[in-house]
């Protein structure tokens, strides 16, 4: 049996371990990927910490991947061998549940595959998709800088323009880290007036070199009174993790406008009355599927939107994870094979 090397978790808060394993192969319905490249995601903290009761051990984490088919099991007619392609968060559908039926495939009633996550992801040499899992990489785009745009791309982009806003609106992104670097360029490529929110006068100029066109330190400035005076904002995209500071930024949203979470906050306060006077939202926003990373990768090339990178050896995951967690990364760390 030919062999593979592979970085799995043995058990919820274990450590990473690089080990060898049989390559699988591709049962019906699903394809072999040769991975050249795995972005590292705040959400492999869901295998690494057991988060998910439902997660089996040991797995393979990472959603962000990029590589090439490398196997096609039976019944596969969209893909063959040698095409390069990624594989992000949502791991496939059934497609004939009443969720499917409608369209709403990321809400798939018959089984949630999330890859890394239900199933080994990523962090190997070779991994296993199903095949209405995986999206086309376009030639523009290198394993690398494709491999974060699999989920942190998709997720934001997807959210984007999916939020409401028209471009010329006002759109500010809270946070500057791994997916809000990405939000800040989609966004002025888009077209929208950009503001970026972040902490700190250090990260101005970062945020004008992405394309903001205005910058709110949140340490020294009020977001929401600075929105204000902008005109209120028609979308704001929360990228952080923090509740409190999703909850601070509420009031600079003008008439309309929608707070969309994309940061996986355990909680946030808010006064209810506060939405009532203009009729303001907060919504919440999946990733993507796999024609939505197609569409984003798609999108990244017209714009040339690049995630920033650090990259390291593959066998170095637990490194890289620990870059990642600390909060020290910037932006995304990506994963190498083959080094
Ligand atoms: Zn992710
Ligand atoms: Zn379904």
């Amino acid at each position: 049996m030919p062999k593979m090397r592979a970085v799995q978790v043995t058990s919820p808060k274990g450590t990473f371990e690089v080990v060898e394993r049989d390559i699988p192969e591709p049962s019906p319905g699903k394809v072999r990927i040769q991975v050249q490249a795995c972005g590292i995601c705040h959400s492999d903290s869901i295998t690494k910490d057991g988060v998910f009761p439902f997660i089996t051990y040991p797995r393979v984490p990472g959603h962000e991947v990029a590589g090439v088919i490398d196997a096609v099991g039976d019944g596969v007619s969209k893909w063959a061998v040698g095409q390069r392609v990624g594989v992000g968060w949502h791991g496939g559908n059934c497609g004939y549940c009443n969720a499917c039926r409608r369209g709403y495939f990321f809400a798939c009633e018959t089984f949630t595959e999330i890859t890394g996550i239900t199933c080994d992801g990523g962090y190997a040499e070779y991994m296993i998709a199903r095949s209405e899992a995986v999206a086309s990489l376009p030639a523009e785009l290198s394993a690398v800088e494709a491999a974060p745009l699999m989920c942190a791309g998709v997720t934001t982009f997807n959210c984007l323009r999916n939020s409401g806003a028209r471009p010329g609106d006002l759109v500010a992104v809270l946070g500057l880290g791994g997916l809000g670097h990405l939000a800040v360029q989609y966004a002025a490529r888009g077209g929208f007036r950009t503001a970026a929110i972040a902490r700190g006068q250090d990260k101005a100029a970062l945020a004008f070199e992405l394309g903001a066109r205005y910058y709110i330190d949140s340490q020294s400035q009020d977001p929401a009174a600075e929105l204000s005076k902008l005109g209120g904002a028609k979308v704001i995209l929360a990228t952080v993790t923090a509740g409190d500071a999703m909850a601070a930024v509420m009031g600079g949203l003008g008439v309309d406008g929608a707070l969309m979470v994309i940061g996986a906050a355990p909680t946030m306060t808010i006064a209810p009355m506060g939405l009532i006077g203009k009729r303001t939202a907060i919504k919440g926003w999946y990733s993507g599927t796999s024609i939505d990373s197609e569409d984003t990768l798609a999108f990244s090339v017209l714009g040339g939107v690049r995630s920033m990178n650090e990259v390291f050896p593959f066998e170095r995951a637990a490194e890289g994870y620990e870059r990642m967690i600390g909060g020290k990364a910037r932006f995304r760390v990506v994963l190498k094979m083959g080094s």
